[in-house]
């Protein structure tokens, strides 16, 4: 069978029949990949630190009869993040973005978008950016990615543009201005509506200056519960996170 290989992040792991593992992993090329690790339930197998949440490596692999499944031959880190996602402040925000990316993003999406976020988002908390901030953006751009993002600067009732204060529509398809709103609940103030517009052409990790213009917490719930709602799901890690409390 021939030998692919790819740049990937691992998303997860899950212990399969036997001694192997079941990984997903987030490529650069594919989307995602579904593989299996003959062997990496050894207490010595091959693969090492490789397969850790969101290690970043070089696999090599080849396709199996059952067209949507991998198998991982062999590999090498290129980038070991396990230090830094470990940590018991970090982990369990890193456990909902795996969790967000394997339950909204379809298997060979050929996007190399997602793939350049995470690293991104890695690269940013390496350097000490809030993660309330950073789990922020990672949201909005996948919400971007799948094309379900509204535009910030307009109204979805009357195209009034440059609205001050916004109200999500009740099925999050968009924004409504003052006059135009209902009985919608969720508020986006218009510094809130600026930093939404500002994550499209600034990285991750300088986003200090507006730690005190936004309410980062209500705006990462607002933007969890439009993906759940988009993707008619309902993500397990939040449990874990003070935020969504
Ligand atoms: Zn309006």
């Amino acid at each position: 069978m021939p030998i692919s290989s790819t740049q990937a992040f691992v998303l997860g792991s899950i212990p399969l029949k036997e001694q192997d593992k079941l990984i997903h992993l987030l490529s650069i090329d594919r989307g995602i990949l579904k593989a299996i690790a003959p062997g990496a339930l050894k207490s010595k197998n091959r693969f090492g630190a490789l397969l850790e949440l969101f290690t970043e490596g070089h696999f090599f692999y080849y396709w199996n009869e059952e067209k949507e499944l991998i198998t991982i031959s062999k590999g090498e880190i290129l980038t070991s993040f396990f230090n830094l996602i470990s940590k018991p402040e970090n982990i369990f925000y890193f456990y909902l973005i795996a969790e967000i990316i394997l339950k909204t993003i379809p298997y060979n999406l050929r996007d190399t978008r997602i793939f350049r976020l995470v690293r991104s988002i890695l690269a940013a908390r390496e350097k000490g950016t809030d993660l309330g901030l950073l789990l922020l953006y990672f949201q909005i751009w996948i919400l971007r990615i799948e094309g379900m993002m509204f535009n910030p600067g307009i109204c979805y009732n009357c195209f009034t543009k440059n609205i001050e204060t916004a109200w999500v529509k009740t099925n999050f398809r968009g924004i409504l201005c003052n006059r135009c709103k209902t009985n919608d609940k969720h508020c986006l103030t218009g510094p809130e509506l600026k930093y939404i517009k500002w994550t499209t052409s600034n990285p991750p990790e300088n986003p200090c200056s507006w730690i005190s213009d936004i309410n980062q917490k209500k705006m990462n719930r607002i933007f969890l519960k439009k993906i759940e709602y988009h993707g008619e799901c309902s993500f397990k890690s939040k449990q874990y996170l003070p935020l969504f409390e």
